[in-house]
Parts: C-alpha cells; structure tokens; sequence
C-alpha cells in the first residue's frame, strides 16, 4: 500500500465537470488500495484573474491584501473537490494552507515554507479520509496568508509529501510529463521517462514552467521523487528524481524559454567603479530581480549597462533608475518588453565542450540575433527578440538532436472542446 500526494493544476480542475474527473481519479487510486491526498490550484485562470480585480483597485496593492485575495483560488477548488468526493461516496475534507500546517517566512507573494505539522493531514488519511489540501498558500508567524509566488501549489504538494511521508508526489497537469522542450513551442519535443533534479531545476528556473522551480529546489532538498504526469490520461510521466546510472547520459537535456522577462539599458553612464554597484544595489533594495547584466566596452570613458528583469518587476526597476540617471550621471534609459530567454540546459554540458558554437550556429542558420548571453557550467541562455521566440526554440531542439519522429498531440481536451474543434475542421 502506498501513499500518495497528488496535485492537479489549474487546467485540471478548470470546471464542474473536471472537478469530477479528479474526483474519479483519486477515488480510483483508494480503491486500488492506496491512500492519497490531493493539493489543488484554483480553477482555470481564477488567480490571474484575481490580480486583475486587484490592479483595477490599485496600482500597487498591499502585498499582504493581494496575498489573502489570491488564497481565496484554492479555497474554492479545494471544497469543491471535497464535495465531489463525498457525492461519489467517499470521505473527504478540505484544509487551507493553515489547516495543513504550512508555515512560510513573512515575503509576501514569493513565500518560503519553513516548517509543516501535517499531523491534521496523516490523521485524516488514517481515518480513511481523503484530504484536499489548498496549494499555493501558508501562515506566517505573523498569523498572515502567505503565498508561494505562481505555479506555487507544486511546492505545496513537496512540502506535503514530505511531512507526511508520502512515497511519490505525482503532479498531474495538462501535459503527460516533462518534454524536452515545452511540446505548444516544439511539436517535435520528447517526453522524457526521468530527469535529475539537477536537470529538471535548470528547466525550471530557465522557465520550463511545468514545475515550480522551487518545488524542485525542495524535492532535490528533501529527496521527494516526483511523478510529472497527464491529468487526463493514465500513461506513465516523468519521473525527477536523484541522478543514477539508469538515467539517458545525454549532453542536453533540454530546451526552455521564458517570455516573462523585459530589458532595460541606461545609457551614456561614467565607466568607473561604484556606479554598477550603484544601480544594482538600489535594485535590490527595491525588490527588482535583476536576472542578466551585460556592461558594454566604454568609449571616451562612458559605457551603456544592460539588464533584465521580470516584467512584474518593471515599475519598479523604472522608478529606481529614473530616480538615479542624475546621480550617476547617467544620459536616459531604455525599456524593451518584447524579448524571450532561451537556454540550453543539460549536466553533460560540464563535459562536452561546443555546445555555445553549436548554439551560436544554429540561430544564426534561423536568422535569430542574440542580444545577450550568460552561461553556467550546465546552462546557456540567450536573450533574443520575443518574435522569434518559436523558431529559435525549434532550432535549438533540431540542432541538439532533441527532435522526436512523433508530434505532441493535445490529449487534455474535454469531450465538448473535442466536438467543437472537430466542428470547425468542416
Ligand atoms: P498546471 O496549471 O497544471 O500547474 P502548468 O501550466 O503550470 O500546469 O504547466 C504545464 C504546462 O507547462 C504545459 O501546458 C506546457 O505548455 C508547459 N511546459 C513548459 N515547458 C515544458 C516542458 N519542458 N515539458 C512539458 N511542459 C512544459
Ligand atoms: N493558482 C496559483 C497560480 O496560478 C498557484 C498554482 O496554480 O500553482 O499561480
Ligand atoms: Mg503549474
């Protein structure tokens, strides 16, 4: 008999009927003899939407209000799919981040868990119960609702795997596993039977945004083996978990972007020292997460620095640099939010020397210019126009020989979008 976490994403529980889906699948998993306990994310597009509410309110809303506004997502999945349980006639109970004993740090809507009493939790898996625990959200020591930052109910399910003690945490969502490229951007990309955490981190904090790269961080910490898999099929995921010699020895493991970044070049500054400690520690000192730098070579003593940054994080970059050109005596500054970050990640990099040639040449064959490059031992990104974010993906995927003879295929449609999109093929 196992134990195990099972987390569905906000596609997987996106209406009524998909809430029932669920249902069936953890019922299906205590009738094969196992005990399980499900985390959920809120419905559909609901915490997007809840940001939205809040932005037509303020442009800059208290981060300890934003974060009790989002929490509510998960409040509604999490009874929902309690009550569905208990309509098909098994036992369940619904718990809020609280109630399962998550507790975070006090950094409001980029929350860390610090600690999880999941006695409430096992207690009710040995009364036979199936929990469902709200992802995304803990308790600080304040008593405050906390978040996670997005994608956050992943970490949630970790965190709940561990302090129960569960055997796998498997992460249902609307792709069947981890890819060697998101399979929307490359059709051709493969599913992957198991990665290392190493790897999969890499993906994910380059955005591969299957998984909260923070849920990995946690799983790498705490050796949660995690089952990415289909909410809406039963074929077997991918499985992330410690290196070990079963695992395909490939140089790379994969291709990820990430369009969630802008960039922001002050120009015409004094090349001398201070000036980018200047900049970079106002940034930070206003929450601004700087990602890539690139300080161009100076002439006649002034040089152009280049940065990029979450475009969440915007606003504020531009306040901090508005408020210092004078004092740095810097000329202007420039924003360009069309960009993408793709990067090449895979452990056998270390050992593989050409792999930014190979890169290099492959882009260049597409016509894609690169703007910016950073690289560590196992990754290279580069920043090139957010247009051509496909095509060099697709490149990249082709040039590593990542491409698979078959093509994803959807396999998350519901009965009624099937119809539909049949339909309109007529
Ligand atoms: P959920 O809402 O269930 O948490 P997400 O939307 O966060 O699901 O994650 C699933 C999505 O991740 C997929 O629809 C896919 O487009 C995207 N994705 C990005 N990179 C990858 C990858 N390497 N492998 C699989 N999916 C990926
Ligand atoms: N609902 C949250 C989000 O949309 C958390 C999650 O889905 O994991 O980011
Ligand atoms: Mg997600």
């Amino acid at each position: 008999m196992a134990l195990i976490v099972a987390k569905f994403g906000g596609t997987s529980v996106a209406s009524p009927e998909r809430i029932q889906m669920v249902a069936k699948r953890l019922i299906a998993i205590k009738q094969a003899g196992d005990d399980v306990v499900a985390v959920v994310s809120a419905m559909g597009k609901t915490t997007d939407e809840l940001v939205g509410l809040a932005r037509a309110i303020s442009k800059n809303p208290p981060k300890r209000e934003l974060d009790r506004l989002l929490s509510t997502g998960e409040q509604v999945s999490m009874t929902l799919l309690a009550m569905a349980i208990e309509a098909s006639g098994y036992r369940a109970m619904s718990f809020t981040g609280r109630q399962a004993g998550i507790q975070t740090d006090t950094d409001h809507s980029k929350a860390k868990i610090t600690l999880i009493h999941a006695d409430r939790i096992i207690t009710a898996v040995k009364a036979g119960v199936i929990p469902v625990v709200a992802g995304f959200q803990g308790i600080d020591q304040n008593g405050d609702i906390t978040t996670l930052g997005r994608g956050g109910s992943d970490t949630t399910a970790v965190a709940v795997a561990y302090g129960i003690g569960a055997d796998v945490c498997e992460i249902y969502s609307d792709v069947d596993g981890v890819y060697t490229a998101d399979p929307r951007v490359a059709p051709r990309a493969r599913k992957l039977d198991q990665i290392s955490y190493e790897d999969m981190l890499e993906l994910s904090g380059a955005g591969a945004g299957v998984l909260q790269s923070r849920a990995v961080e946690f799983a790498r910490k705490y050796n949660v083996v995690i089952h990415s898999r289909s909410a809406f099929s039963d074929a077997p995921g991918t499985l992330i978990k410690e290196a070990d010699s079963s695992m395909e020895q490939a140089v790379i493991s994969g291709i990820a972007h990430d369009t969630s970044e802008v960039k922001l070049t002050i120009r015409h500054v004094p090349d001398m020292p201070g000036i980018a400690a200047r900049v970079f520690s106002a940034l930070a000192g206003n929450s601004v997460n700087v990602d890539m730098i690139i300080q161009n070579i100076s002439e006649d003593d002034f040089t152009d620095i280049t940065f990029t940054c979450p475009e969440d994080d915007l606003e504020r970059a531009e306040e901090v640099i508005q408020g210092s050109l004078e004092r740095i005596g810097g000329r202007d500054y420039v924003v360009d939010t069309n960009i993408a970050k793709v990067s090449v990640v895979g452990t056998g990099m270390k050992s593989s020397p050409g792999v930014a040639a190979k890169a290099f040449q492959a882009l260049a064959a597409s016509d894609v210019n690169i703007q910016l490059i950073s690289t560590s031992p196992i990754r290279l990104s580069v920043v090139i126009s957010g247009d051509q974010v496909d095509l060099a993906v697709r490149s990249l995927h082709t040039a590593f020989d990542l491409d698979s003879d078959k093509v994803f295929e959807e396999t998350m449609l519901s009965a009624e979008e099937l119809e539909a999109k049949k339909n309109k093929g007529r």
